[in-house]
């Protein structure tokens, strides 16, 4: 994503958090907004673990009991989406300025892929009306092995770390 497009979505995701902290009578802390950007700074999926390394970079302490609720505030008001990918712990990913799509694990490296298939579509509103169900969102992840020349080797990097 363009700088310049990444920074206006900041900006939007910030003052979508504002009106909601504002409403629910919740404090606007600089934490919050800190764990905020940080999510938004991460180029695709995370984890709360590399939401907690990035911060320590940054000026402010933000505990990690901090992450962890404003995770779940971020998620309340639709700034971040839980993603089961079953790649071993929780993963996130921005909710803004992403178009649906499901994903790929490798089991060997543990990259994830995304994919964007609309028949997913066809078949949500199919089933939706065959059952009688009001479907809002689905899960999809295909897990295999990634062909990839680097993924053995990356496997190995992790293995000695
Ligand atoms: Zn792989
Ligand atoms: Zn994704």
């Amino acid at each position: 994503m363009p700088q310049k497009a990444a920074e206006s979505l900041k900006e939007k995701a910030k003052e979508r958090l504002s009106a909601y902290l504002t409403d629910e009578g919740l404090r606007r802390t600089p934490e919050r907004f800190a764990v905020l950007e940080a999510a938004y700074d991460m180029p695709g999926h995370f984890e709360p673990e590399d939401l907690i390394r990035k911060l320590k970079e940054g000026p402010l302490k933000v505990s990690r009991a901090t992450v962890y609720n404003t995770l779940e505030l971020l998620q309340q008001c639709q700034l971040i989406r839980r993603r089961d990918i079953g790649a071993g712990s929780v993963t996130y990913e921005r909710a803004l300025g992403f178009r649906q799509h499901d994903h790929l694990l490798c089991l060997d490296c543990g990259k994830i892929f995304e994919f964007c298939d609309p028949r997913l579509h066809t078949v949500e509103e199919s089933m939706g009306r065959l059952l009688g169900f009001d479907v809002i969102e689905h899960n999809l992840t295909l897990s295999g092995r990634c062909q990839r020349s680097e993924c053995g080797k990356k496997r190995a990097e992790q293995t000695e770390n």
